[in-house]
């Protein structure tokens, strides 16, 4: 790896964990290109949200220096995480992702109407809140075999492929039943369990992979038992994620897309995609691609989010 030229950057990794991959990857692309790199666990940060100087304290002392934030905020842990990020963005430091973005991606329905709005190709989505119309959005997807989802769920779990109209009827009402919200959306039967992970940078896929589900599973989520491997994007699902990326006003994103009859569809864009199974199945330096973006973009004040949504 060539050393960075120029001056050297304190980047805190916002992450549970130092010992997570993707934590690792970062601080240890950061530090071979000469940066201090830190890891900050965000539950444990604290803040004085009323003082004119919004410093963030960890641990008991302030965190000062910081030239740039890398967010890796937990699924379960979003807002909290999300205040953190705002907290250092109140400070004028740079964030890869910022806490709106975050927000946003964290909550599929408001995605899927912020890709829709873009003319982003999408499977045919339904949602609904009383049970009284679960007919109509059964329609809407096509009528069965089609898949209910959990808005917030994540790694696969809390996604249902109903076969039948009366088995989606009733994996519809039980999620109802617990207040659950859920969107109802076309089975795209011919991506045959595979789905596509594009992973974006600033604005250009800089690595993709295939995923393909187990046997007897159509998700393909690799915490499911799903392999992936290295796979050549087309133009269209190229310009698919990158257009995805920048419609959720993210810098970084894991755009999450299947191969259906009428082109690229997204199934969701993820603000804090891992690194392990990407840079495993690419060999592509990813956790060094994101340090460059910071190295090119990082300056005080510098962060605006432009969506609108
Ligand atoms: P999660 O956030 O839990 O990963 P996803 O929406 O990404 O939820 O769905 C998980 C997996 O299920 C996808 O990676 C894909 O393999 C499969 N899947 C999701 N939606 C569809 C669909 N509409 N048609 C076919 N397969 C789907
Ligand atoms: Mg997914």
């Amino acid at each position: 790896m060539t050393k960075r030229e120029g001056k050297p950057m304190k980047i805190a990794v916002l992450s549970r964990k130092a010992s997570l991959y993707s934590t690792h990857r970062l601080v240890e692309a950061g530090a071979a290109r000469g940066h201090d790199m830190l890891v900050v666990d965000y539950l444990r940060c604290y803040m004085n949200i009323t003082s004119h100087k919004p410093a963030v304290m960890f641990r008991g002392e302030p965190l000062a220096g910081i030239g740039a934030v890398i967010p890796r905020i937990g699924a379960s842990r979003t807002f909290y995480g999300t205040a953190v990020v705002r907290q250092f963005e109140m400070q004028g430091i740079f964030s890869v992702n910022e806490s709106q973005g975050i927000s946003r991606s964290r909550d599929k329905l408001r995605s899927l109407q912020l890709l829709a709005r873009q003319g982003i190709g999408l499977p045919v989505t339904g949602f609904a809140h009383s049970t009284k119309d679960v007919d109509g959005v059964i329609d809407i997807a096509g009528g069965a075999p089609l898949v209910v989802k959990l808005l917030e769920g994540t790694q696969g779990i809390g996604v249902v492929l109903a076969e039948t109209r009366k088995a989606a009827e009733s994996v519809i009402e039980a999620f109802r039943g617990l207040s659950a919200n859920i969107l109802v959306q076309e089975f795209i039967r011919e991506a045959k369990g595979m789905d596509i992970r594009a992973f974006v940078v600033n604005g250009r896929v800089v690595a993709a992979m295939r995923r393909q589900a187990a046997a007897g599973e159509f998700r393909s989520n690799l915490h499911r038992g799903g392999a992936a491997e290295a796979i050549k994007l087309t133009p269209e699902e190229r310009s698919t994620a990158v257009r995805s990326a920048k419609a959720m006003g993210l810098n970084v994103a894991g755009v999450d897309m299947l191969r259906s009859n009428h082109g690229p569809v997204v199934m969701e864009v993820n603000s804090s995609p891992g690194l392990e199974g990407i840079e495993k199945a690419t060999g592509v330096d990813v956790a060094g691609k994101i340090i460059e973006f910071i190295e090119n973009n990082a300056a005080p004040h510098k962060t605006k989010d432009r969506v609108k949504g």
